[in-house]
C-alpha cells in the first residue's frame, strides 16, 4: 500500500493542483497497486514517518501565512522524514514554504520550514504563462510543460534545481533553473497540474514510493498517448520542438 498525505488541501490547490493527487493515485489503480490518500488540515495530527509521499500545492500569501504557522509546528518531524527518504512534490507557496524564508512585497517575512537553505522574495511583477524546462532523472533528460504564476522570486543557493528553463521564467526569471531537488524532495513552480501532464515524473515519484516501501519492479507500461500529445501541443505553443 503506498500512502499519500495530501497537505491542507483546501488552503493550498491553486490552478488544479489536486489533479496531482488525481493522477498519482489513477497512474497506481490503472497497475493494481493500492494506494490511500489522507488529508492533513489546520491543526490535525500527523505521523509523516508512516507516509510514502506527501502533497503540497500553492496558495496566496494569505493562505501560505496561516499554513506556514500549523507546519512549522511540525517542521522537525517533516524534516527528519524527509532525511529518511520520504518523496515530497511541493508546488509554487508549496515549494516556496520549504525554504529559510520568503519575504513579501511589504517587507514581512513569512517563516519557512527551512528544510532547504534557499530563500524567495517578492519582485516587482508577477511572472505568469506557460513553462517548460529540461528534466533529468535517472541520467536520461526529457522536457516537463506546466503553467507558472507567481511574484516570490526563488533563489537556490548551493541547492540543486528540479529542471533548466526552455521557455517562461521558472524560480526567478535571471538564472535560468526552476525548482529544487533534494533526495527525494521535488518543488517546483509548475502548476498545470504538474503530474497529470509530465506522466514520465508522476512514474518516477511512484517507483520511488515503491522503493521506499522496499518494492523493486518496473512500473508496468501505460497507453500514454493523449498525455504525450497534450504535452507536445504545449511544448509546440511555445515554440519548442516535441520531445
Ligand atoms: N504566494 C506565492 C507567490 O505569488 C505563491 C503563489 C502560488 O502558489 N501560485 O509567489
Amino acid at each position: 500500500m503506498i500512502r499519500v498525505c495530501h497537505l491542507y488541501p483546501d488552503l493550498l490547490n491553486l490552478y488544479g493542483d489536486r489533479g496531482n493527487i488525481i493522477a498519482f493515485q489513477q497512474r497506481c489503480r490503472w497497475r493494481d497497486l493500492p494506494v490511500q490518500v489522507d488529508s492533513l488540515n489546520l491543526g490535525e495530527k500527523v505521523d509523516f514517518q508512516k507516509y510514502d509521499f506527501v502533497f503540497l500545492g500553492g496558495g496566496s500569501d494569505r493562505e501560505q501565512t496561516l499554513v506556514s504557522v500549523d507546519l512549522m509546528k511540525r517542521r522537525d518531524e517533516f524534516a527528519a522524514a524527509i532525511e529518511d527518504g520520504l518523496v515530497v512534490l511541493a508546488i509554487c507557496g508549496g515549494f516556496q514554504l520549504l525554504g529559510s524564508y520568503f519575504m513579501s512585497r511589504n517587507g514581512e517575512n513569512i517563516p519557512c520550514l527551512d528544510v532547504l537553505d534557499f530563500y524567495t522574495k517578492a519582485g516587482e511583477r508577477r511572472l505568469v504563462g506557460n513553462v517548460a524546462i529540461e528534466v533529468e532523472l535517472n541520467g536520461s533528460s526529457f522536457k516537463v510543460v506546466g503553467f507558472e504564476n507567481h511574484s516570490g522570486l526563488t533563489f537556490l543557493g548551493n541547492n540543486k534545481p528540479l529542471g533548466r528553463v526552455l521557455s517562461g521564467n521558472g524560480n526567478n526569471g535571471r538564472d535560468g533553473l526552476e525548482g529544487v531537488r533534494y533526495k527525494n524532495v521535488f518543488g517546483s513552480y509548475l502548476h498545470g497540474p504538474l503530474l497529470p501532464k509530465n506522466v514520465r515524473l508522476t512514474d518516477y515519484l511512484i517507483g520511488l514510493c515503491l522503493e521506499r516501501r522496499g518494492i523493486k519492479k518496473e512500473l508496468k507500461p501505460l497507453d500514454d498517448s493523449f498525455e504525450k500529445r497534450a504535452c507536445e501541443i504545449m511544448l509546440r505553443r511555445m515554440g519548442l520542438p516535441g520531445r
